[in-house]
């Protein structure tokens, strides 16, 4: 490898893990610098629709999850208070092929544990801990990272992998503060014995309620079954690792079906998340810096697609810098490739989450137009999402 100066990604998480591999696999140095005092990622669950699955093919890490990944067969939807079958989308052995990669439900510290091996067995790739940025400066000629321990550091480029509140945005773009939902999400994990054996089957299960919705699917090879709950709530603490508690879910969702009543009241233990949105930006980069998933395009979790798309993200940044050779040129490209993908990700999100949490007669109405939707139309407006990279 030539003598270069690092790229430096702030944030190992998904997205800072993937652009550091993908970005390595080129050839470029990397530095990772993550604010935490370890790698690691919060006991939930993920699906990885086929975009993702393929994605992480290219990275090289799809050998190293597959043996706990489970491969769904499809979403069945479901009226939450009801409890009638309203639509299933089917995720089988067709869709595998249709799309030309699987539909994957992991365990996000699997999918976290299998990019950080991948990242150790380069010898390109530097992960630092407890290192976190404070400032950046960027000169014609690089990139200055000042540290919250007051050492600055020296890169070619940077790129901004530090999440949905990122710190590095809004220095680069003023006035790009993410702004609470007013929702959040609950999640549990059940050890399968412990779960309603039909839930540990191999397929997502979406309870639609008024203001809120539920989503459950089996992780860990189906030793576990990840349970979701979104609601309407005022707890915006800007972290992820808030305790939800088990009486005020139980409280909230005293009127669903009841499977699912008692669905929620198995875990004892939830953990909360605050919901956290950002228009589509204008510009991802600034120089020499660049974002990168949440970062860049905070997408709400009514799709099921921020990590994948922070996964295609990297995988385009690196073949961007492949093909113009240059870091401001690639950045720019890159940018200009991603946005209006994202964007209509992000739209499509927030009017997926509108149409979930229905009401009255709105809520019938949806109903009604689910039931009547053949599977594979359903299937068929998830085209544009699923086939990326084929
Ligand atoms: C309830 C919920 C369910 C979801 N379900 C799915 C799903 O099923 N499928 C899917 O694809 N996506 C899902 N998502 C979205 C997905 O979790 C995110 O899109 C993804 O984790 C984003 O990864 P990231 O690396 O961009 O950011 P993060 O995962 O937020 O990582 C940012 C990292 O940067 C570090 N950091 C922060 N500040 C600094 C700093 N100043 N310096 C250095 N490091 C810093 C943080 O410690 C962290 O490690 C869901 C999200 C939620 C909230």
């Amino acid at each position: 490898m030539k003598e270069r100066r690092p790229i430096i990604v702030a944030g190992g998480g998904i997205g800072g893990l993937a652009a550091a591999i993908a970005l390595a696999d080129k050839g470029w140095p990397v530095e990772v610098i993550e604010r935490a005092s370890e790698f690691r990622e919060i006991g939930a669950g993920i699906q990885l629709g086929p975009n993702g699955a393929r994605m992480l093919e290219a990275l090289g890490v799809a050998p190293l999850l597959a043996p706990s990944a489970i491969r769904l067969t499809e979403i069945a939807v479901y009226d939450g208070l009801s409890g009638s079958h309203l639509a299933s989308l089917p995720l089988g052995a067709s869709a595998e092929e249709r799309y030309g990669a699987p539909y994957w439900a992991v365990h996000r510290a699997d999918l976290h544990g299998a990019l950080l091996r991948r990242c150790e067995d380069i010898d390109g790739v530097r992960l630092r801990t407890g290192v976190a940025l404070a400032r950046l400066q960027s000169t014609p000629d690089g990139v200055i990272v000042g540290t919250e321990t007051g050492k600055n550091l020296q890169g070619a480029g940077l790129v901004l992998a530090d999440g949905v509140w990122s710190t590095g945005r809004c220095q680069l773009f003023p006035r790009t503060e993410a702004r609470f939902l007013g929702k959040t999400a609950s999640r549990a994990l059940l050890a399968a014995p412990d779960a309603p054996p039909s839930m540990i089957e191999p397929r997502v299960g979406l309870w639609l309620l008024p203001h809120a919705h539920v989503v459950h699917y089996p992780v860990k090879a189906g030793s576990q079954l990840n349970i979701v709950v979104i609601l309407k709530d005022d707890w915006m603490e800007q972290r992820w690792d808030g305790s939800g508690e088990q009486v005020f879910i139980e409280e909230r969702l005293a009127s669903a079906a009841p499977a699912l009543r008692e669905l929620v009241a198995i875990p004892g233990q939830w953990g909360r998340w605050p919901l956290y949105e950002l228009d589509p930006l204008k510009r991802w980069s600034n120089g020499l810096v660049t974002l990168l998933g949440d970062a860049a395009h905070p997408v709400l979790p009514f799709l099921a697609q921020g990590a994948s798309l922070a996964l295609e993200d990297a995988v385009t940044l690196a073949d961007s810098l492949a093909r113009q050779g240059d870091v401001l040129a690639a950045w720019q490209s890159y940018g200009n490739q991603r946005r209006p993908r994202t964007a209509r990700l992000q739209a499509t999100s927030k009017r997926n989450g509108r149409i979930y949490h229905l009401s009255g007669p709105s809520r019938l109405a949806r109903n009604l137009a689910m039931r009547n939707l053949p599977a594979a139309r359903l299937l068929a407006q998830y085209d544009w999402i699923y086939e990326f990279g084929r």
